[in-house]
């Protein structure tokens, strides 16, 4: 039986983050197109509006620094880009996914400047790591207002946005997809016709079942810690998958550290996320905690942990070491590179009153405080002080200036969770975006971008290429819009 539809587009956005809403601009201000956009929170923006950096390659930006702000660094070729995808894959990545990054980020950064953006630096995420790309290009009031500028410019190019209007379901017909069933704001059915559907949905990374299922985080998927109140619950895979979509690389995800119970800008958090020493419910340390070093791999390392729980130590020397000198390793904007942690005495007291942190006049006390076995606790931090006097860790080799001894009361411990950021993997999906079934032909009229369409990572997130997902997002739903805008206009 024909559907029976409430209302017609040419195209339907589905999701108002970086990648729903470029690709709602292109369709609209470039192809003249009908284009609605729906978002099912109150508003748009998505976990876009965090993000600090995105990445390009040969972009204006780059071109008129020259050189990167640090001695020996250049800014990278496409080439360059294009390579290191492949090798932080293993080879997993979509090379038609990563070619299309790497042409198109670029034009991102032109859009942007010409819808008033200007960019503050080109430069690293973290300034220790030597690894890093210069890619990362930092926005004048970052995410959140390269998120308010494009909403602005869907508003002016005429696209209808639908707030608090989830997508329920596809609607096919003969193997096409003709439309999206969603709900509207008042909770009724509302059914629209689109020649194109384009799911910018932002993957799975809020949904612990999904995490479980997809990611490679079996272990600690419901162990996790929210830190920022994005809804990105895996509803574009979800209905992919029910069109016939295939999926790729779906266990990536993008990890960070947070104290449980504290936001990425808190004191208490920054301190457990410095080099300092980390030990898991067993007790005992389990890496170089030098790994700090990049946010992405202090994510992974942490959520391999027993029930992803890990207790950052300090000691009273350290807890005036960061509030005097600053922070030993950045988190980007949230704890700045040197940042001075002056309010964390006055967290770590609250935290320990509301039972979210723990502290001992001795390290037995605060093991038993904690609920760990003192005895092996205080092995471990005396194995640990004995590392930092000799100026050597056998255990992990983590480096001499990061070895800060845990001697003298009182004791804290900040109780440290993974917190998964978003996915990065998920549904299949070409050099045009469009999504593809298992013998990888295009479904008729489905595109998927951003989080939702996989192609760059093979298990983890590419912190090699600051500014990555970002700076998919935006050149992703671009693509895909282009792309619709030939297939509809012919
Ligand atoms: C704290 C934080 C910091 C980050 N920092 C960076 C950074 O510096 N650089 C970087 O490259 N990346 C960063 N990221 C990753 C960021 O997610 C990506 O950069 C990218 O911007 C994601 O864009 P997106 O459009 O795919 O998803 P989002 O921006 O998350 O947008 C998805 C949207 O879809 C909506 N939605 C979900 N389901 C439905 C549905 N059924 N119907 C309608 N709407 C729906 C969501 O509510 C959301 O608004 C960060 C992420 C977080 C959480």
């Amino acid at each position: 039986m024909a559907i029976v539809f409430d209302t017609e587009y040419d195209v339907v956005v589905i999701g108002g983050g970086g990648s729903g809403k470029m690709a709602a601009y292109i369709a609209a201000k470039e192809g003249g197109l009908k284009v609605a956009l729906l978002e099912k929170l109150p508003e748009t923006g998505g976990s876009s509006i965090y993000a600090e950096g995105t990445a390009a390659f040969e972009s204006s930006e780059q071109k008129a620094r020259k050189v990167p702000d640090h001695p020996g660094a250049h800014f990278p070729t496409k080439e360059e880009g294009f390579n290191r995808y492949k090798d932080y894959s293993h080879h997993r990545f979509n090379p038609d996914v990563a070619r299309m990054q790497v042409e198109n980020t670029a034009e991102t950064i032109d859009i942007m400047k010409s819808l008033g953006i200007t960019y503050t630096d080109v430069t690293i995420y973290a300034y220790d790591q030597p690894l890093e790309l210069y890619t990362f290009h930092r926005p004048d009031g970052l995410g959140e207002r390269v998120q308010e500028v494009l909403l602005r410019a869907c508003v002016n190019a005429g696209v209808d946005i639908f707030t608090a209007t989830p997508a329920k379901k596809l609607l096919t017909e003969d193997r096409k997809v003709v439309g999206v069933l969603a709900q509207d704001a008042k909770g009724f059915d509302l059914k629209i016709k689109a020649q194109a559907v384009i799911l910018a949905s932002g993957g799975y990374g809020n949904n612990p079942e999904l995490v479980e299922k997809y990611s490679w985080l079996r272990r600690a998927a419901h162990h996790t810690y929210q830190c920022v109140p994005t809804q990105n619950t895996g509803d574009g895979l979800r209905m992919a998958l029910e069109v016939g979509a295939d999926t790729e690389s779906c266990q990536a995800v993008m990890i960070i550290a947070c104290a449980r119970g504290k936001t990425l800008t808190s004191h208490s958090s920054g301190a457990g996320s410095q080099p300092i020493l980390w030990i898991n419910k067993t007790g005992k340390r389990f890496a170089s905690e030098e790994v700090a070093l990049s946010f992405a791999d202090t994510g992974n390392t942490m959520a391999k942990q027993p029930e992803g729980v890990v207790y950052a130590i300090m000691d009273a020397d350290t807890v005036q070491h960061l509030i005097e000198d600053g922070s030993d390793m950045g988190l980007g904007d949230f704890i700045k590179y040197h940042q001075k942690l002056t309010n964390l005495q006055l967290e770590l007291d609250q935290d320990v009153r509301d039972g979210i942190a723990w502290s001992g006049g001795t390290i037995r006390e605060l093991a038993e405080n904690i609920g760990l076995d003192p005895a092996i606790v205080t092995e471990t931090v005396a194995k640990y002080n004995d590392a930092c006097d000799k100026g050597y860790d056998p255990e992990y080799f983590k480096a001499a200036k990061f070895l800060r001894p845990v001697k003298k009361a009182p004791f804290y411990a900040v109780n440290m969770a993974p917190s998964v950021l978003v996915s990065d993997g998920g549904i299949r999906v070409n050099g045009n975006l469009q999504v593809v079934d298992f013998n990888y032909q295009p479904i008729s009229g489905l595109y998927a971008v951003g989080n939702e369409a996989s192609g760059l990572y093979g298990d983890t997130y590419n912190l090699d290429v600051p500014g990555t997902a970002n700076g998919f997002a935006h050149a992703s739903g671009r693509v895909a819009a282009r792309h619709a805008i030939k297939a509809i206009k012919g």
